[in-house]
């Protein structure tokens, strides 16, 4: 009998308990994709999100063809889309892992409904987590705001996961390729975006497992050990950059712990790392018990918070890396480039927009949204409610990044400006970080650079302690 693999954001062969399913239950597994952004609410996936698909998807199905199979791509509603397939293969039972964005959850729970109630043998895995978003929680059965309680007790019903490899020789395939439907060409998907914008991603990134699987051996055997020193500073490759790999699930979150895990290294970077992606667990906690918050603030303190209205030219300047502050420019140029940018130039820059710029952090969200390659509903939610202080965990509103100041610690050499405004690397330092000190040397050095920041950071800081005192509660 036939089961179908529906594969979603577990684009991989290795560890994929769906996967693993329909094999060890005696089925011919057949893979398939369905696309259907409509059904994902106000979060349909974002350009680099398209980009990225589009190859790990075309890298996944040469992985299938390999083992004498191939993926088969199709255009939703997935719903019918799923039942048409079981008409026409005679197929069993489908199987899936489990997503955890909101929009997503309703649409499988009804779709797991309808399918069981047709008598298919519909079920779901965990293929993306450690930890089920519902699996941790407080004493008294609540879930958790704070990450650090959170993961203590999350590590604690730590179990070794017990990995799956995924087949190397073929599997049973079809007696006829050609009598079930193949789909639509994955180009017909149209994921690709225009103007060849996505260029600089690819000498950065090789989406798919292979790729995957490439970065993870190099970060366990180059960049684990000092992992803890290094992390922190954007012009080195001190993390893993696996973040768009394990959103896409091109590899299991499993084997990436049980790998730095076994791996020899001091237990110190080995602990951080894995409290790294344990925020990333924290993350799916918190946008599973909270789903409002993909728009709004956790704190609803922050309803009566005086954001700025909104102006197409202020956000255009800090989309494009022009608000004048380097740092800052030097992220969102680098953002817009490779589809990635550094976490601690992420803090930075979202501090700048929804602190000195008071912007509101949905509009920040929202172009991270669509230009990261790692966007992902939880994680970036979770990145920005944090910076912004409407979120879980304890960074107050009050603490307000200067943009200045985090430049000089985090790129000391200024090298990281240099690199994404080559214009500015003739300044010397301590100017290449805050170039309006010398309007004339900057002149000089980049004429098309801002000659002063959209907001100085010390007269942003201010504005954004005054309007927080406006809502803050009486002492
Ligand atoms: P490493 O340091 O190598 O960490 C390993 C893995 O742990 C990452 O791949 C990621 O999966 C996870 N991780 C690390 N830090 C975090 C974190 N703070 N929150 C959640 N998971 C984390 N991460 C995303 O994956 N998608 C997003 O859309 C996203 N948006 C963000 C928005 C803002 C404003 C901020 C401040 C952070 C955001 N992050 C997001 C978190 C973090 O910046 C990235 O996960 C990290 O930079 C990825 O690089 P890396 O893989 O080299 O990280």
């Amino acid at each position: 009998a036939i089961a179908l693999v529906w594969l979603r954001d577990d684009l991989r062969l290795d560890d994929n308990p769906a996967l693993r399913a329909a094999i060890e239950g005696g089925y011919i597994p057949l893979a398939i994709y369905v696309h259907a952004p409509e059904e994902e609410g106000d979060w349909a996936p974002g350009n680099a999100s398209n980009a990225w698909r589009h190859r790990s998807l075309r890298a996944l199905d040469e992985r299938l063809r390999a083992r004498g199979s191939r993926l088969r791509v199709f255009r939703g509603p997935t719903l019918q889309t799923l039942q048409s397939l079981l008409v026409a293969t005679d197929a069993e039972a489908v199987f899936w892992n489990r997503r955890y964005e909101p929009a997503v959850e309703r649409r499988d729970a009804a779709i797991k409904r309808a399918l069981r109630g047709q008598g298919v043998r519909a079920e779901s895995f965990n293929g993306a987590l450690l930890f089920e978003p519902w699996q941790v929680e407080t004493r008294q059965g609540d879930p958790y705001r704070v990450f650090t309680p959170y993961w203590k007790t999350a590590l604690a019903s730590w179990r070794e996961p017990a990995l799956w490899d995924a087949p190397t020789a073929a599997w049973p395939t079809l007696p006829d390729e050609d009598a079930v439907p193949h789909g639509v060409a994955l180009e017909a998907l149209r994921l690709v975006p225009g103007r060849g914008w996505d260029g600089g991603f690819w000498e950065r990134f090789a989406p798919g497992e292979a790729g995957a699987r490439a970065a993870l051996e190099r970060f366990v055997g180059h960049g684990l050990v000092g992992y803890g020193l290094r992390r922190d500073f954007p012009a080195r490759r001190g993390t893993s950059r696996l973040s768009p790999h394990l959103h896409f699930g091109e590899v299991s979150v499993a084997r990436v712990a049980a790998a730095v895990r076994a791996a020899e290294a001091p237990a110190d970077d080995v602990e951080r790392f894995v409290a790294e992606l344990g925020w990333r667990e924290f993350a799916h906690h918190l946008l599973h018990h909270f789903p409002g918050t993909t728009d709004a603030d956790l704190n609803p303190r922050f309803r009566d918070f005086d954001w700025a209205v909104p102006q197409p030219r202020i956000l255009r300047a800090w989309q494009h890396g022009r608000t004048g502050v380097p740092i800052v420019d030097a992220g969102m140029r680098e953002l817009w480039r490779t589809g990635w940018m550094h976490n601690r130039v992420r803090m930075v820059a979202a501090s700048y927009l929804t602190k000195h710029l008071r912007m509101h952090w949905r509009h920040g969200a929202r172009w991270f949204w669509d230009t990261l390659v790692d966007a992902d509903l939880a994680s970036n939610g979770l990145g920005w409610q944090w910076v912004a202080g409407t979120g879980a965990d304890a960074a107050p509103y009050v603490r307000v990044f200067n943009p200045v100041t985090q430049a000089a610690r985090f790129d000391p050499d200024g090298s990281y400006v240099a690199r994404w405004l080559p214009e500015l690397a003739s300044l010397p330092l301590p100017l290449r970080h805050a170039p309006w000190g010398d309007p004339a040397a900057l002149a000089r050095a980049a004429p098309d650079y801002p000659r002063r920041p959209l907001v100085e950071p010390a007269e942003g800081r201010r504005a954004a302690l005054r309007a927080y005192a406006a809502i803050a509660p009486p002492r």
